[in-house]
């Protein structure tokens, strides 16, 4: 009997869960209410993709194991490879990082290149993958015991039943999966929310004629001191600079160009203001909100019907300062590959509750360091960090304070950062002793001055 595996959405998450269920079903369908574009373009239902998106390196590494030869693509299209530290800029509330080979390297590509070249790549290696464009799945079907399939309605069309024996909802943050499951007499999950209503101002321009020596530029806010502002730049394909203003707090950016550049001017570094300056805007400014973080339960629903599985901004929608949305995504992609591969199908009762729990601890670490960062600023709202995070927040304030004077430090963040690791190596006795040494030095100082210029790169290791 053929099996059939059945994506709602179309984009980062829909398109590596089909990758996967591809290997493990006959027939994959991924049902997308856009019609999908034949070059890399925007459309509606992805709005954030006018915005920066960072790739982080663990991002980047498990798309390259699902599509080998995934970085050739990005080359060819003229997305920058760039290595963190030497061409990165970055500066945290505790001044610039060190700019050395870190060793750690990924391509900074648009949003709307990487879904175009992930949804090129699922198309050509695995036939067995259908896309249905222009079509909205609207509910779930269900035999009383299981979910059966979707009720979908193609544009201008009637609505219909397609059959799956699993349905991954992709649909992101706008998922309509609590409703549909309570149509079917199911609980909607419980939610948590770290609402620290965040605001994106972006800009693309030519990247100048003769560019600084970074590639990317990314300015962080500083709860400590107030400052709600951030911002970024990065270099991606075709020559162009995505410029991006962030704000937290409600200290929204503003979309029109006065704004813009007094906003940018406000920064606590002139660097990001002085490079836009006089570069050639190749679009409008675009504008986007959102309210935080928003953490979809899954997990914890006393009755989850089999057949189902939440994956994506649909489960967990991350503030994206942190640029890990899309890793996450492909760390779940993952985490569904190897439960398949230790399973038969059809696939046994209870399969979909595992794996909503085993997701739910595999996005932990992005999820508390994202909320744990917001949670700093005091006009966030949710729940207020207890004596332990407090510690967490103490001490990532030190290591913050003396990443600027130390490889060893400046590296395990860089690695927390980009998910390659997770932060309790910062808690490590080398890293912790590290940072102790440093404080009793008073390695750290908070002359403004240090910060309105990037700093040179470095060949040497200093401690
Ligand atoms: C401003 C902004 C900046 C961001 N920056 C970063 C970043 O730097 N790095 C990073 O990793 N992540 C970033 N993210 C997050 C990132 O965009 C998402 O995590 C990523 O796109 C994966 O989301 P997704 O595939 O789950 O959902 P989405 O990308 O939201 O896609 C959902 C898809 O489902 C389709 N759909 C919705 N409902 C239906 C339906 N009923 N029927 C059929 N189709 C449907 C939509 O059309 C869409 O194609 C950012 C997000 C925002 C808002």
């Amino acid at each position: 009997m053929t099996s059939r595996a059945i994506v709602i959405g179309g984009s980062i998450a829909g398109l590596l869960h089909a990758r996967i269920l591809a290997e493990f079903f006959d027939d994959v369908s991924v049902i997308e209410r856009d019609a999908l574009p034949e070059a890399p373009d925007f459309r509606n239902g992805v709005p954030q993709g006018r915005h920066v998106h960072a790739l982080l390196a663990q991002g980047q590494q498990l798309m390259e194991k699902l599509f080998p030869g995934l970085a050739d693509d990005f080359v060819e299209i003229g997305a920058p490879r760039l290595t963190w530290g030497l061409d990165t800029a970055y500066m945290t509330s505790g001044g610039w990082l060190r700019r050395y080979d870190t060793g750690i390297q990924v391509n900074q590509i648009t949003r709307i290149a990487l879904e175009f070249l992930l949804r090129k790549r699922l198309q050509k290696l695995y036939p067995n993958v259908t896309f249905v464009s222009d079509c909205v799945a609207e509910g779930l079907a269900s035999n009383g015991s299981r979910v059966t399939g979707i009720h979908c309605t193609p544009r201008g069309g009637e609505t219909e039943t397609k059959l799956a024996d699993l349905v991954v909802d992709a649909s992101g943050r706008n998922s309509k999966a609590p409703e549909w499951l309570k149509a079917l007499g199911y609980e909607a999950p419980l939610e948590t929310q770290v609402k620290s209503y965040i605001g994106y101002a972006t800009r693309w321009y030519e990247c100048p004629a003769d560019p600084p020596d970074w590639r990317i530029l990314f300015i962080q806010a500083n709860p400590k001191r107030g400052i709600l502002r951030g911002a970024a730049i990065f270099e991606v394909e075709g020559g162009r600079w995505l410029a991006t203003l962030g704000g937290v707090n409600k200290d929204y950016p503003p979309t029109d160009e006065a704004g813009f550049l007094e906003y940018a001017r406000s920064l606590p570094t002139p660097v990001f203001y002085e490079a836009i300056r006089d570069a050639k805007p190749l679009s409008p400014i675009y504008g986007y909100r959102i309210e935080g973080n928003r953490l979809r339960h899954y997990e914890k629903v006393a009755r989850q019907p089999d057949g189902f599985i939440v994956v994506g901004d649909a489960v967990c929608g991350f503030n994206p300062l942190y640029g890990q949305g899309m890793t996450v995504a492909a760390i779940e992609a993952v985490l569904l590959r190897e439960m398949l591969a230790k399973t038969a199908l059809p696939l046994p009762e209870g399969f979909a509750s595992v794996f909503q729990q085993r997701l739910a601890k595999a996005i932990q670490n992005a999820w508390l360091l994202a909320t744990g960062e917001d949670l700093r600023y005091p006009g966030t709202e949710g729940t207020k960090p207890g004596t332990a995070d407090r510690f967490v927040q103490w001490y990532t304030d030190r290591v913050l304070e003396v990443m600027p004077y130390d490889e060893t430090i400046s590296h395990a963040f860089t690695e927390v950062a980009n998910l390659t690791a997770s932060p309790t190596v910062l808690l490590r006795p080398s890293v912790a002793l590290r940072v102790l040494r440093h404080q009793l030095r008073g390695s750290h100082h908070d002359s403004s001055d240090s910060l309105s210029s990037v700093p040179p790169r470095v060949t040497s290791t200093t401690t």
